[in-house]
């Protein structure tokens, strides 16, 4: 039998908030007095192009996105932007400098290996317990960009200042911190996200790129579906864009608009994150291993020292009905995940569940 869940730190697909999924459901039959579902409505139709003005509307407001930005929604994975981003951006012989920091920077650089002329310009090494430093590091001539991921989901390091490569167009994946943290826009050329971490059901991933990045280089061809001035063009609706997820997302922008916008939620992150880490920190029987400058705020990793200790952490947190602990099968250990829906509140219980661990398994 399934355990009864109440709350859910997996990374992703992830907890949403409840209101949202009850909002869902009670529309699901009758989208709007339409008497059908969203599911079933033309993507070209007034009311689903409505769905996903609206959706982009909210999305520059909550992270203040100018006009000189253009704002994407696909079906791509994220994944597919580690192929869109050297195919459309590293023609004609352009390099592409990448900063690997974890799994996902890594998996990203390997990528962009297979397709284009890239480099490593900073490196953190496995077990990526921290942000690379910079010292001495340097662009070569003709890189068009600089690409880091924001937040390591896996590792559960990130960037809390940008990394310190001046004049480079900046590239970032955001999937695991979009929303959750405020960004200036303004100073990347090209921010990417899939949705599922924070924002909605899998199946959408956003692109918010600069109109100068986007038309730098010579039009290469590419398969229109990977191709962004193309997905631009089209204002997201080239392909079928994976419609329950842009419904979805456009609840979330809403919901994320009255928990006060971006810098409202990224307090209450800051503070869920601290109190997990200070309670960690504060005992010997947990450790977290990324260095404390460079923690992530919503990918706590931790462990009790044994991959044994652990196994036994995550059953016994189940039976409490904290789901989703462990940590990414490539890295081991433990892993909470504090997204935007998750509650103070779910903190707080994995933290009284910790403490009563610690203190059975003491005696
Ligand atoms: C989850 C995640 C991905 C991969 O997402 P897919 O949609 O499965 O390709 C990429 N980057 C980061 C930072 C992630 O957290």
């Amino acid at each position: 039998m399934n355990p009864k869940i109440r709350y859910n730190f997996g990374a992703g697909p992830s907890t949403l908030p409840k209101i949202l999924l009850e909002q869902a459901q009670a529309e699901l039959l009758d989208w709007h007095g339409m008497g059908i579902s969203i599911l079933e409505l033309g993507h070209r139709t007034p009311q689903f192009m409505q769905v996903m003005e609206e959706m982009e509307q909210d999305l520059r407001d909550l992270l203040s996105i100018s006009a000189h930005y253009h704002v994407v929604f696909t079906s791509s994975p994220a994944r597919g932007h580690f192929s869109m981003i050297p195919l459309n951006f590293l023609s004609k012989g352009k390099k592409g400098a990448y900063c690997v920091s974890g799994v996902w920077s890594a998996m990203a650089y390997q990528e962009a290996s297979r397709l284009a002329d890239v480099y490593v310009l900073a490196r953190s090494e496995a077990p990526h317990h921290s942000t690379p430093s910079f010292e001495g590091a340097k662009a070569l001539e003709d890189s068009a960009y600089f690409y880091f991921t924001s937040n390591e989901t896996v590792d559960g390091n990130a960037f809390h200042q940008l990394p310190p490569v001046h004049d480079l167009p900046l590239v970032a994946d955001m999937s695991s911190s979009l929303l959750t943290e405020r960004v200036d826009v303004n100073d990347y050329a090209l921010i990417f996200a899939g949705a599922q971490k924070n924002i909605a059901p899998a199946g959408l991933s956003i692109a918010i790129i600069h109109d100068d990045f986007l038309h730098r280089q010579p039009a290469s061809v590419l398969p229109t579906v990977m191709d962004y001035r193309n997905l631009v063009a089209h204002r997201s609706l080239y392909a079928t864009p994976p419609v329950f997820s842009c419904y979805f997302a456009g609840l979330m922008f809403k919901w994320v608009k009255a928990q006060g916008g971006v810098s409202a939620l990224a307090k209450v992150n800051q503070r869920k994150a601290q109190k997990l880490y200070d309670f960690i920190d504060a005992s010997d029987f947990y450790h977290a291993p990324v260095a404390k400058d460079s923690r992530s705020m919503v990918n706590c990793c931790f462990t009790l020292g044994s991959p044994d200790k652990d196994a036994r952490f995550i059953e016994k947190a189940l039976a409490w009905g904290l789901y989703g602990l462990k940590g990414h099968r490539l890295v081991g250990g433990l892993r909470a995940s504090l997204y935007n829906s998750m509650p103070e509140a779910g903190v707080e219980a994995l933290i009284d569940f910790m403490a009563e661990h610690q203190s059975v398994e003491a005696l």
